[in-house]
């Protein structure tokens, strides 16, 4: 029975990690900021790109819905002539965009979809698609919960060792040639990311029960504190000492939007 559980995705994972308070607001609270013109084009820019990409995957034709908008048209067959590997017909067991798997891990629902799980006799590959480019930091992505959930999820549910499973991202942006990372998975580092999932969950249990019993604000980490404009802002006005929840709630709303929301 899985209905009542909380649902947790990669993005939940990754906001818990870096910034609790940030969390609370978001996800409990409800609190989201609204998105600028710029966020949005580009949020309806990479929604349009993926649901092209899964329409291509179900072998529905993508042509006359490109005809309009030359710039995703060029995106799309730069992507698809970088990538021919992946469109090769081969014996496949499983082969699904928007694929969706769950795990009911410590009483929470772990969420994760991938844009294309292509699984056969000898491996099981994810592939993620993204529309910016290739980041430079590497291991800020193989430490991100998307690269370390969806790898989690998929070695959990599938009788595939871990090391049979790689994660591959396709970063699109042009006029740049797509670009790929892979990531292959590793026994050792399904168990890392079982300890730190369970140590993380963990820390998210006492945290709610401490919300949801005195309304206690969720904790800041310790090491984003002395940059943090929203946390310099209360302690200087003196409400870190006497937690006062009422006074941090009216500054939240403000000040906290200027905390970087974390991505790949
Ligand atoms: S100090 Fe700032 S960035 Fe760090 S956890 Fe607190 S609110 Fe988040």
């Amino acid at each position: 029975m899985t209905d009542n559980l909380i649902r947790l995705s990669q993005a939940h994972l990754n906001l818990l990690e870096t910034c609790p308070p940030q969390f609370q607001r978001i996800y409990l609270e409800q609190l989201n900021s609204p998105l600028s013109t710029l966020q949005q084009e580009k949020l309806a820019w990479g929604s349009q790109f993926h649901l092209l990409m899964q329409q291509k995957e179900l072998g529905l034709p993508i042509e006359s819905l490109l005809e309009n908008d030359e710039q995703l048209q060029r995106a799309i067959a730069s992507l698809i002539d970088a990538t021919p590997e992946v469109w090769q017909s081969q014996p496949d067991i499983l082969r699904e965009a928007e694929h969706c798997r769950t795990l009911n891990f410590q009483g929470y629902l772990l969420t994760a979809i991938y844009d294309l799980l292509v699984i056969n006799e000898t491996k099981a590959t994810i592939i993620d698609w993204k529309t910016y480019l290739q980041p430079e930091n590497k291991t800020k992505i193989a430490k991100n919960w998307q690269t370390r959930l969806y790898l989690y999820i998929l070695a959990e549910t599938s009788n595939y060792l871990p090391e049979e499973i790689s994660m591959t991202y396709w970063f699109v942006k042009l006029p740049t040639q797509p670009q790929s990372l892979t990531f292959v998975y590793n026994s050792t580092q399904h168990e890392k990311n079982r300890q730190d999932l369970s140590n993380l969950l963990t820390q998210l249990n006492g945290w709610l029960e401490d919300y949801s019993n005195n309304e206690t604000p969720f904790p800041h980490r310790s090491h984003c504190q002395s940059n943090c404009p929203y946390y310099q802002s209360l302690l200087n006005a003196g409400f870190l000492s006497v937690n006062d929840n009422k006074e941090i709630q009216k500054d939240w709303m403000t000040l906290i939007d200027e905390i970087e929301e974390v991505s790949i």
